[in-house]
Order: structure tokens, then C-alpha cells, then sequence
């Protein structure tokens, strides 16, 4: 008897193996089961039933949920979670808590700060009420059953979820509202309490939402959907009831064909009467469930393949999305093809001020043609990411990086936009990481999608998760050829369609598919920061033989495809295998080139010719991603182009030089005319910036007249490894010669400098270019050592700066002196005032050149030939030039930047022992603006000019060996209006402003009143 019974409680787990579930039923042949990508692989399977209600002006999601969970692993499981991701907006949550550690300034909405996001208001257990905790957006539940291996359990959860009105607070949520043309419009994402994947690597992913990315388990999804009548909506899976909430008369009704034409009103096509609409949906094999709802909903629909393609436009933008459905339709042909055929009945793109993608449902942003990168975008996240499940917390490249390689795919194939092949993939995926990997800032793609540096959004390298591993598919291209490498992608994607791979089973599928050797490529590619950099040698002729020396300076190893080019013209291509792999249909095929690291740095291309080599380039095709490809020829390929006064736009493939015309002025020289020339390769190699004038005399001032006839500036700079970089500069110009050369450290938020710089005047007409003569002196060498730093400080509601500097005076210098000084700038704003804030403070000692002197009112000469306007006499009045006995007119922020005090020649002492101190050597003060231009806004339809008005305050005190200024302040009302000049980029923003110091606490002798109406002139803004 006993025997029996042990025997039938032994059959009951067989038995319920032999059941088949309504998940397993629906997904038929495409249930993982039935397709496993390797034996033994299990996943867990969900079939979800929602009956939710929408309030729209609540703006509340009220659910009924009841999962079955099927537990496919060999564990038995005794806790289970379940995230509640709307949780994460709320105050001091995970994801606040990390945005507050980088310094973010964070606001809630009206929900959000009360910490609502998602409320439990009963939770079941196998129809028994059970106890859970919640720990922000994780919910644990200790079951009182296990769920024992091949064996359901079913959660019973009565929820409520808070959208938040007027778009929320400023954490990024995708879960939203917003109105538009008197209507409310719904995005409902991520708002369901849906269980913590379990899966055969990790067992439980139980990470808190950070507001990145997302993983769940494949199942059956059954929801419907309660909205007011006048919704029209559209969700993950097939609408069950089309006739009942989507009639024949109301689908052609709001049908895109009949808002070709913008109109000035919306129609109203379905009166709100107070009822409510059920839209049932069912969706098999997918992972998630979103909508989205829109009384303005216009809608297209294309066929392909039996698969619905679907647009949805607001009925503002529906003008604007006539063509998208058909080119939807494209994408999924296209992607159905080259990848693998899609595996749902349906998919849509909506209107939905997003770029995020859902099961079936994407939710763009944009109108035709220019929202076509983000839907193709998006409808391919269907593959990597619906189809293909990755843990996309855990390992976000694996979706991310496939779907932007998909992106540049259907952009090169399908826009209408008039795109150059080749510079699309290099926008769409190569620019970003060759910027990152060529100057020193590589990330690594096997890292938590959250530990990118803690950074919010896209920030510590997390963009290579999209441009680094679309980079890598496509030296995978370049290392298997094109037929084999698609062929390994296509196997993968069916391999792993409905499953949950890792990098380890994209590897391992690739490998196991091609037969080739690649984990050296993935080792590199995935788990380092290495870069390919390669080089041609010296070409060499002896024996009859043309040969030329291949060097690999970078740590990693690729083949490489190499073009010969001979001085007969003719061409050949030659490729150089790696490992024993050989790329099909690519050349002369040569010995294999083994090596990595220090092991065969060169090896030696003989080509068995007579003919002598003309060129010999790395890769032709552009697709190998070497960092350095200026030295991948042996002759380095450059462009020569009129600049059109804009920047150009960054190209690694060669060095450009550009060049535009240049003219100014200046009281000695008259007008000169010039020409600036400049030369720079991809992230700021071989920068070589240059301008040379001819000084003409014209308009020059009465008894003036140029020095010399030509004048120049020039300076080149190279980056270094770890963020270092040299530079050297010349100049000889009005009137000055400014030798300098350093070097440049950039830092995390930080930038330091160390220099050695050389001023020299030689003659008395050389300082007549001065608008301060007689602080500069002529024939006499200021030779100094300089070290700087300056760091960035995140701080709440603004941004922080201190900038440190140190000089002494240097080999054969005339002078003798050293300085330290500390500069503290902080901006921030409190309701609508901006505060810009200033701290300075200078010791110095010895004998001081006097342009290099600390000034009291403004910069000292040596700052102000940072800039041509200041550089030299002629832009202001020469009544203003020079210091006097009164208040003048013009200044330039620097010193101890007491604006009041410009061109004063301060006096001090007692009556019968005045002195006069403009310049010392050490000295500090505090500067203070409040802008309130956000409360006064001055109107201005200048295209390109910005005014800000402020109230200003200056204070300080300077010293020169034993005399001081005593203490010194002044305070008033100031105005700027700063022009930028939009595209032509190469003219920097100029700010002119005019300050009126109405207040000053110590007054020369002809003046009466410390208020009186005073104003200074000032190019740039004085801190
Ligand atoms: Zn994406």
C-alpha cells in the first residue's frame, strides 16, 4: 500500500511534464521547446491575463493580473521577484540616488513625488494571500509552496499604476502622457508587475531599474484593455474584438488617406460619451506587453507577407506619415530576409514622442522623411531584442549593437534620403567609435549596461553598446567575407529566435557555424579596449622583387586586405590571413601572419613581380576599424578644400586641409588681409592651425605704420597615448613675438597644462600696438614656466570650474618673477535668476614683467593678446587707451576684474605721500552677476543674438610690495549681447556688453559722487 502511494506521488511531476500549456499550444513550432538551440537549454515560460482599466484623467492603469508561471528549470524555486520599473521615478529611489551621485539636478512630478509609481493592492499566491516586500522597484515574495521543477504556480495581483500628468518629472520615463490639440495621449509601457527573468545562467535577474534596459521572460500574453470610447489604440499582440472597437465605419473613418492635407482643426471622428471601450489583444511568444492610445490616432496599414504593417499618426502629424506604413512594410521585408523571417502577425509604428521599442509596437518620434533612422531603428529591435531575448540589462550590446548595424542596413538600402553609402556607415556606425577608440576613450562591451561609469542615459562610454558593437559586426563581415558572415548571422538568429543568449552563445554560434578561428576577434573586440592600427612600411625593390614592410602598432590582430597599385598602373589585391581561415574571393592569397602583442609586429609582403609598387593601401574597402588609417597607405591621402567658414565635418579616411580668407584691423597695421590654413586628421591628430596677413598701412592711424609687412600665427599639436597631447605655437604679430610649447593632459573633468612661453618686443614701435603702452617694455625677453590646471565640479543646479596657475620666469629671461593664483567660478540658478560667481586670489613675488602684472580693474596685456580685439589698438577710441587720472571707458574681464576701475590709475596713500597702484603682484576678489533676464526677457527678433541683463558686484584689494589699493568695490546694472554666427562655426560667438557701474566705494579726486552714471565698453563677458 505504502509502495503505491509513494508511486503515484512519484508520477505526478511525469505527468504534469506530459501536459502541454496554452503557451506551449499557441506558440506551436516555434516554442523554444521545439527548437532548442542547444540540448539542455531551458527557459521559463509566462502566460499573462490582464484586464486593466485606463482612467484617463486620473491618469491611472488599474490591473487584474494573473500569471501562470511555469518553472522549466531543474531548481526548485522558494522566493520569487517581479519588477515594478515605475517605481524607479520616485524620490530617493536607486535611480535617483545614482543621479544625485553625479551631481543631476532631478524634479517629480505631481505622482512621482508622493513616491507612486506602481501600487500593490493584493497579491495571490496559488488563490492564497500571500506577504511580499517591495525594495523600490524589485518585489520579493517567500512562497509557502516551492515552485518544484516542471511544475506552475499561478500569482493572482490586483495593481494600480500612476502615469504622471504633463510629462512627469526629469528622470527619463518612457511610461507617459502628454496633451496635445485638447486631447490626452497615453504611452503604457513597463507598467504591469511582470516576474524577474530565471534563467539557466544567472537564476534570478533581480537588478533595480536604473532607466536603461529591460528582460523578461517568452510567454503568452492575453490583455485587455479598458479606455474611454473616443481612444483609439494600439498594443503588443492581435486585436481579438475588431469589430466590437475598431468597426469597419471608424477604421475607414480615421483612415491616413483622408489627412493628406493638414487641416486647421482636429476632427473628431468618435464623440467622447462618457462609456468605455475593451480592446482585447493576444500576443504569443513574446516577452512584454505595451500600448499606446491616442484619440487622434491615424492609421494606415500595409500588408507583407501576411504580416500587418501598421502606422499610427497623430492627426496633426498624419500629413506628415503618409508614407510610412509601406516603408515599415520595407523594413520588415527587408530585415525578413537578410536576417531571418519575422515572427509575428504584425508591427506598428506609432507617433508617440519616443524611440523605444515593444513586441509588435514601436513608439517614434518625428514625421516622414526624417523619423525613418528611428523606426528602422526601432522595428529592428524587433529581431534583436523581441525575437532574439538577451538579457538587455545584463548585456544591452547584444541588442542595441545588432539593431544600429540593422539601422545603417535599411538606411543604405531603403531611405529616399540622398545618402553617400559610404558616409552612412561611417555616420551611422563607424564615426562614433573610431572618435572614442582613436583618442583614447575605448570602452569595453561585456559590462552591465548600468556600470558604464554610473553614467545616466548615454554618457561613460555607454553609446559603444550601439556604435562599438555595430563596428565589430562589421569586421566580422570584413574577417569571414560577406556571404559566410551573413550566413553566420542568419544561423545565430534562428538558433536563437525566442531564447536568451548571451555573448558567450553569439560566439559560440558564430564559431561553431563558420568553423573559423575567431576567439582571438572576440576576446579583443568584446572583452578589451584594444584597437587595430596598422602601417605600411618602407617598399623595398631588390632581386626583381617589389616588397613592402606591414607593421601592426596596434595590440590587436586582424587579416588584412591589401591593394598594390604599380607604377604601370596596374592593380592587384592581395590578402593576408591571420589564422588558418582564408577568406573566400578576396585576392592573391599570402602566408599567415601570426602574431599579437609584442609577438611579429612586421611582416614582410613580397610581391612576386618585377614591376615597381606606386601605392600600396591597407583595407580599400574602409570597413577594417584602424584607428590611424592616415599611415594605411604609402602614399597619406589628403583633401584640399575652401572651409565655407564652417568646421569640417570629422574624416578619418584622410587629412584635410581647408583654408578661408581672413581680415581685420588694427591702428599700426591698417587693414590686414590674410588667410588661415589649417590641416587636422580625426580626433585632433596632427592639428596644424595657421594665418598670415599682409600688414597694408590703409586706415592705419596718423605717424603709425606697420613693423613688418607679413605677420603670422601658427601652431601644431598632436595627441599623445593617455589623453596627452603636445603642442607648439608661433606667432609674430602686432608688434609681439610669442613662442610657446607644451604639453596637455585631459583628465576625468580635468585639464592640465604645463608650458614653457617667450614674449618679446623688440623695438618702440612695436608697442605702439599696445592699447596699455606703457605696461610692456620693449627689447626685453619674458620667458616663463607655466603649469595650469582646470577642473570641472558637477554641482546641483549648475556647474562649478576652478582653474589653478602657476609662472615663474624661465631660462634667459629679462625678468624675475613667479606667481600663483586660484580662480573659483560657479554658476548656478536659484527660480529664474542665473548667478554667475567668481572667487580669485594671486600671491607674487620678485621682479615682474609688467604686462604679466595682476591688474585691478580687468586682464593684464599678456591676457589680452588671447584676443584680437584686445590684441591691439583700433577697435575703441584712443581717448579710451591707456590709464589716466579718472574712470574710463573700455575693459576686458581678468585680474581682479573691478570693471568700475577701468583705465583708472589708481591712487593711494596719504595726501602728502599719494601713490599710484593699478598693477601689483598678489591680491584677491570676488565678482558676483545675477542675471535676470528670465524675468525681464528682452524681446528680440535678431536671429543669432542673445541679450542677458544683470546686476553686477566687484570687490577686491591688490598689493605690490609694500603699497596696497586698500580695499576697492564697485556694483551696477550691465547688459550683454553675445552673436553666434549658426553654421559658419570657424567665427566664434563674439560678446559685446555694456556695464554701467553705477556705485564705486572710492572715487578720484575730480569726482563727487560714488553713485554716479558711469558705463564701460567690454568685448567677451568679464567672467
Ligand atoms: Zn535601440
Amino acid at each position: 500500500m505504502r509502495k503505491f502511494i509513494i508511486l503515484i506521488v512519484g508520477l505526478v511531476p511525469l505527468f504534469m511534464v506530459a501536459q502541454t500549456n496554452s503557451y506551449q499550444q499557441a506558440a506551436g513550432k516555434d516554442y523554444w521547446k521545439n527548437r532548442k538551440p542547444f540540448e539542455g537549454y531551458w527557459q521559463q515560460d509566462v502566460h499573462y491575463k490582464i484586464q486593466a482599466v485606463i482612467n484617463d484623467t486620473a491618469e491611472t492603469v488599474t490591473g487584474t493580473e494573473s500569471l501562470t508561471y511555469y518553472n522549466n528549470s531543474p531548481d526548485t524555486l522558494y522566493t520569487v521577484y517581479f519588477h515594478l520599473y515605475q517605481n524607479a521615478f520616485t524620490p530617493n529611489s536607486y535611480a535617483h540616488n545614482l543621479a544625485k551621485a553625479g551631481k543631476i539636478k532631478v524634479t517629480f512630478g505631481e505622482n512621482e513625488a508622493k513616491g507612486i509609481g506602481t501600487h500593490i493592492t493584493s497579491f495571490k499566491v496559488g488563490g492564497k494571500d500571500a506577504e511580499f516586500s517591495i525594495d523600490n522597484t524589485i518585489l520579493i515574495v517567500k512562497l509557502q509552496e516551492p515552485i518544484y521543477p516542471s511544475s506552475s504556480q499561478v500569482f493572482d495581483i490586483q495593481f494600480e499604476t500612476f502615469w504622471d500628468k504633463h510629462d512627469g518629472g526629469s528622470l527619463r520615463r518612457r511610461m507617459k502622457t502628454f496633451e496635445h490639440d485638447g486631447v490626452t495621449h497615453f504611452d503604457g509601457v513597463h507598467w504591469y508587475p511582470r516576474i524577474c527573468v530565471y534563467d539557466r545562467k544567472f537564476g534570478w535577474s533581480t537588478d533595480q531599474h536604473l532607466g536603461k534596459e529591460f528582460y523578461g521572460d517568452f510567454g503568452l500574453f492575453e490583455v485587455e484593455l479598458t479606455f474611454p470610447n473616443q481612444y483609439i489604440v494600439e498594443a503588443t499582440g492581435e486585436l481579438q474584438n475588431t469589430i466590437e472597437v475598431l468597426p469597419p465605419a471608424l477604421r475607414e473613418a480615421i483612415d491616413i488617406k483622408n489627412y493628406k492635407t493638414q487641416r486647421s482643426d482636429i476632427t473628431k471622428p468618435i464623440i467622447a460619451d462618457g462609456t468605455t471601450k475593451t480592446w482585447k489583444y493576444k500576443a504569443v511568444n513574446v516577452h512584454d506587453f505595451a500600448f499606446t492610445a491616442d484619440p487622434t490616432y491615424r492609421m494606415a496599414e500595409v500588408e507583407w507577407n501576411g504580416i500587418k504593417c501598421i502606422a499610427l499618426a497623430q492627426e496633426q502629424n498624419a500629413h506628415r506619415w503618409q508614407q510610412t506604413a509601406a516603408y515599415v512594410a520595407k523594413i520588415v521585408e527587408l530585415y525578413s530576409t537578410e536576417i531571418g523571417m519575422f515572427g509575428y502577425p504584425k508591427m506598428v509604428a506609432a507617433d508617440a514622442r519616443d524611440g523605444m521599442e515593444y513586441p509588435m509596437l514601436t513608439l517614434n518620434s518625428g514625421n516622414w522623411p526624417g523619423h525613418q533612422y528611428v523606426i528602422a531603428h526601432e522595428v529592428g529591435h524587433n529581431w534583436f531584442f523581441g525575437m532574439v531575448g538577451n538579457n538587455e540589462t545584463y548585456r544591452s550590446s547584444l541588442d542595441e549593437g545588432f539593431t544600429q548595424w540593422l539601422t545603417a542596413l535599411s538606411l543604405k538600402k531603403l531611405s529616399n534620403q540622398d545618402f553617400d553609402n559610404n558616409n552612412l556607415d561611417k555616420s551611422v556606425v563607424f564615426n562614433s567609435y573610431m572618435y572614442h577608440a582613436a583618442g583614447d576613450n575605448n570602452a569595453t562591451l561585456n559590462v552591465h549596461a548600468d556600470h558604464y561609469n554610473s553614467a545616466e542615459r548615454h554618457g561613460g562610454g555607454y553609446g559603444q553598446v550601439y556604435f562599438k558593437t555595430a563596428t565589430m559586426l562589421y569586421n566580422l563581415q570584413y574577417v569571414l567575407g560577406d556571404d559566410l558572415f551573413k550566413a553566420a548571422i542568419q544561423n545565430y538568429f534562428e538558433q536563437w529566435k525566442y531564447g536568451h543568449p548571451y555573448w558567450e552563445d553569439f560566439r559560440n554560434s558564430v564559431i561553431h557555424y563558420t568553423k573559423a578561428d575567431l576567439n582571438w576577434f572576440f576576446d579583443e573586440w568584446i572583452e578589451t579596449t584594444q584597437v587595430i592600427d596598422y602601417e605600411v612600411g618602407k617598399v623595398k625593390f631588390e632581386d626583381d622583387k617589389s616588397s613592402v614592410i606591414l607593421k601592426r602598432k596596434g595590440r590587436m590582430q586582424m587579416p588584412l586586405d591589401v591593394e598594390v597599385i604599380y607604377k604601370d598602373g596596374v592593380k592587384e589585391m592581395v590578402y593576408i590571413p591571420n589564422t588558418y581561415f582564408k577568406k573566400k574571393n578576396v585576392g592573391n592569397v599570402q602566408s599567415t601572419w601570426i602574431g599579437w602583442d609584442l609577438l611579429n609586429t612586421e611582416y614582410k609582403l613580397t610581391v612576386s613581380d618585377s614591376r615597381k609598387i606606386k601605392q600600396v593601401t591597407i583595407d580599400p574597402s574602409g570597413r577594417l576599424a584602424d584607428v590611424y588609417r592616415l599611415d594605411n597607405y604609402l602614399k597619406k591621402p589628403q583633401s584640399f578644400k575652401f572651409s565655407k567658414f564652417q568646421l569640417p565635418i570629422e574624416n578619418y579616411a584622410n587629412y584635410t586641409w581647408y583654408w578661408h580668407p581672413n581680415i581685420w584691423y588694427n591702428a599700426v597695421d591698417g587693414i590686414k588681409a590674410g588667410i588661415d590654413f589649417n590641416g587636422h586628421y580625426y580626433a585632433n591628430k596632427h592639428v596644424f592651425k595657421s594665418t598670415i596677413w599682409y600688414n597694408s598701412g590703409i586706415g592705419s592711424r596718423n605717424g603709425y605704420s606697420p613693423s613688418i609687412p607679413l605677420s603670422y600665427s601658427a601652431s601644431y599639436s598632436n595627441s599623445l597615448p593617455n589623453n596627452l597631447s603636445w603642442k607648439v605655437q608661433s606667432r609674430v604679430l602686432d608688434g609681439l613675438s610669442w613662442q610657446q610649447i607644451g604639453l596637455k593632459k585631459e583628465g576625468n573633468n580635468a585639464t592640465y597644462r604645463v608650458y614653457v612661453k617667450s614674449l618679446f618686443r623688440k623695438n618702440e614701435n612695436d608697442l605702439n600696438y599696445l592699447i596699455y603702452n606703457n605696461l610692456w617694455q620693449k627689447n626685453r625677453f619674458n620667458n616663463t614656466v607655466n603649469l595650469s590646471i582646470e577642473k570641472h565640479i558637477n554641482v546641483e543646479n549648475g556647474n562649478a570650474k576652478l582653474n589653478i596657475q602657476t609662472s615663474g620666469s624661465y631660462l634667459v629671461s629679462d625678468y624675475n618673477y613667479a606667481y600663483l593664483n586660484m580662480e573659483f567660478l560657479r554658476n548656478f540658478n536659484l527660480k529664474k535668476l542665473d548667478f554667475r560667481t567668481r572667487l580669485f586670489a594671486q600671491t607674487g613675488t620678485g621682479n615682474f614683467a609688467p604686462e604679466s602684472k595682476l591688474m585691478l580693474a580687468g586682464a593684464n596685456n599678456e591676457e589680452m593678446m588671447d584676443n584680437p580685439w584686445m590684441r591691439s589698438a583700433g577697435f575703441a577710441p584712443a581717448s579710451w587707451e591707456g590709464y589716466g587720472v579718472n574712470f574710463n571707458h573700455l575693459h576686458y574681464g581678468g585680474g581682479l576684474n573691478l570693471r568700475g576701475f577701468s583705465g583708472y590709475a589708481v591712487t593711494n596713500g596719504s595726501e602728502q605721500n599719494p601713490f599710484i597702484l593699478y598693477s601689483g603682484t598678489s591680491g584677491f576678489a570676488t565678482n558676483i552677476e545675477v542675471d535676470f533676464t528670465n524675468l525681464v526677457p528682452i524681446k528680440n527678433k535678431i536671429k543669432g543674438i542673445r541679450f542677458n541683463s544683470y546686476l553686477f558686484g566687484d570687490a577686491g584689494w591688490l598689493k605690490s610690495s609694500n603699497l596696497t589699493t586698500g580695499f576697492r568695490a564697485d556694483a551696477g546694472v550691465g547688459i550683454a549681447s553675445t552673436l553666434s554666427f549658426a553654421k559658419y562655426n570657424v567665427i566664434k560667438p563674439i560678446a559685446i556688453r555694456v556695464d554701467f557701474p553705477l556705485f564705486v566705494n572710492r572715487i578720484p579726486a575730480g569726482e563727487k559722487d560714488y553713485f554716479a552714471f558711469r558705463y564701460v565698453l567690454g568685448i567677451s563677458r568679464a567672467f
